[in-house]
């Protein structure tokens, strides 16, 4: 049912996995917190390791609330791995929920805040400037 998702990049050259911007490893696990998605498999041990002619995928992934998390797979068309908040984090990692919501209450509000403004002075005006100042006077 869940496909994996591929490496199609990894900048973090001293991992020992790297291999000119590509990832070595058979799989990859990510891991980290809601903040950044780090890159589990991210080791340095001085010396290179994996195999020589593999493109990456990622094996499991951890973090449930991203966008492209499906049953803890990933399910993302490819992923790029970069150095980010750790040396090594999923840069296609996207936190579900808030962001768009945010926006639309943005836009909603800015549009009613402008028809309110428009509508309250003139019928106001109209209301309070005849009937109730003429028979005070
Ligand atoms: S894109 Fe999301 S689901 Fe895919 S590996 Fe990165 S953090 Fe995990």
């Amino acid at each position: 049912m869940t496909a994996t998702a591929s490496v199609s990049d990894c900048t973090v050259t001293n991992c020992s996995f790297n291999d000119h911007s590509h990832c070595g490893a058979a799989g990859i696990t990510i891991g980290g917190g809601e903040d950044h998605a780090s890159c589990a498999t991210f080791i340095d041990t001085g010396t290179h390791g994996g195999l020589p002619k593999v493109l990456a995928t990622v094996g499991a992934c951890q973090r449930s609330e991203c966008v492209h998390n499906n049953d803890l797979m990933c399910g993302a068309p490819e992923v790029h791995v970069g150095p980010g908040a750790d040396n090594a984090d999923c840069l296609t990692y996207k936190h579900g929920g808030g962001e768009t919501g945010g926006q639309a209450a943005g836009m909603a509000g800015g549009g009613n805040s402008e028809l309110a403004g428009a509508h309250v002075p003139e019928e106001t005006g109209g209301l309070a400037g005849g009937p109730v100042g003429e028979p005070t006077d």
